[in-house]
């Protein structure tokens, strides 16, 4: 028996003709009943993929201090709004918040809210943030939090909006899209007719070689963001594996991919029953946020990001007190969120600031 969405799915094509990647993806992940996200949380060991707020406290406690301090940046207005897309488990929110009780001001100025579309995690965010003393309420997007300064985090948030893909034929770029085979299984196909809109999504990148596959992400969630960040102030801190188009290779490449039970697994196999994703394109991030008045910051590198907030000082502090074995879990925690080895995040992982016009360098970032 194949699973429902898949059954969905073909009877979709079969009606439609093939669909493009975005919608593929926003079905998979976002089907009010089989989505993937709708059906599950699929973090952590027993789940599909581990988060670095899940693998250790640290990271949010960090996250937690550098919003205390943009706050102070801003001019610690009396309401802030700390927001935050895609939450998962509500881990890290609810390390940030005890971190950031070290400033009560902070605690006093802050209204939580939770941008999230799993009914599922929404439940699962609820129970982890109960006891944190904090005003919370939950959205379906950003565009429904109410006006005011905001902080925004996105811990993998963005890997999860849907993209659509072209391929470069040598002559014109033609869009991908997932149809059926002869045998009525999902396959990747082409648009025969070129695509109107890929032109100008590659602008500004070196010139394709012919099956050079460009991705471009849906916009609406990084303008809504940079929208708000221009008008109402405030800043957002956005963190995703992902390539700076600047870096060599980042230009093309097919990203997407589907991992179940912590392995990559064939992304049209089962639409709805693993996790489907992108690398984020960190450098059309930045610029549509610039086009959108925000000013954009990095992307640094999570390792370096982190050590700068104080990553080491504040492992060695938690060692101090520990037995032989949890300090042994904490330096693997510090390897795994900071180092550059294959499986650890510190460079494949980036940070990309934003924020209002007017706000000085966010802490841990260079200057623009
Ligand atoms: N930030 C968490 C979870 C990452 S998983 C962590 O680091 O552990 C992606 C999260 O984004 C999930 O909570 C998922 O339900 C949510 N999500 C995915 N697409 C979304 C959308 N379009 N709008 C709001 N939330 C979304």
């Amino acid at each position: 028996m194949s699973p429902p969405l898949l059954d969905e799915i073909r009877a979709l094509i079969a009606a439609e003709g093939p669909l493009p990647v975005s919608r593929y993806m926003a079905l998979a992940l976002g089907h009010p009943r089989h989505g993937y996200y709708m059906t599950r949380d699929p973090l952590g060991a027993a789940g599909d993929f581990t988060t670095a707020p899940e693998i250790s406290q640290m990271f949010g406690e960090l996250i937690g201090l550098w919003a205390v301090a943009t706050w102070q940046q801003m001019g610690a207005p009396s309401a802030v709004r700390l927001i935050e897309l895609g939450p998962g488990r509500g881990t890290l929110m609810a390390d940030a918040l005890r971190a950031a009780r070290l400033l009560p001001a902070f605690g006093a100025a802050a209204r939580v809210h939770l941008v999230e579309t799993s009914p599922v995690l929404r439940a699962r965010q609820a129970e982890t943030l109960k006891d944190s003393g904090a005003d919370l309420a939950w959205h379906g997007a950003l565009e429904e939090v109410p006006e005011g300064p905001a902080l925004v985090l996105a811990n993998e948030f963005f890997d999860a909006l849907p993209i659509d893909q072209f391929v470069w034929s040598g002559s014109a770029w033609h869009e991908r899209r997932v149809g059926l085979d002869a045998e009525g299984r999902l396959a990747f196909g082409l648009d025969p007719a070129p695509s109107r809109s890929a032109a100008a999504f590659a602008a500004g990148r070196p010139d394709p070689a012919p099956g050079d596959i460009l991705e471009h992400m849906v916009e609406g969630p990084a303008r809504a963001l940079a929208r708000r960040l221009a008008t109402e102030g405030g800043a957002a801190l956005v963190i995703d594996y992902g390539h700076d188009a600047r870096e060599t290779g980042g230009a093309y490449g097919d990203t997407l991919q589907a991992m179940a039970r912590h392995r990559f697994v064939d992304p049209l196999a089962e639409p709805g029953a693993a996790d489907l994703t992108a690398h984020v394109d960190f450098a059309s991030l930045a610029s549509l946020a610039r086009a959108a008045g925000a000013r954009a910051f990095g992307p640094l590198g999570q390792g370096a990001f982190l050590a700068r907030l104080g990553l080491f000082e504040r492992a060695q502090s938690l060692m101090r007190n520990a037995s032989e074995e949890v300090a042994a879990g904490i330096a693997a925690a510090v390897r795994r969120l900071a180092g550059d080895r294959e499986g650890e995040m510190g460079s494949l992982f980036k940070v990309l600031a934003l924020a209002h016009s007017d706000l000085e360098t966010p802490p841990a970032f260079d200057g623009p």
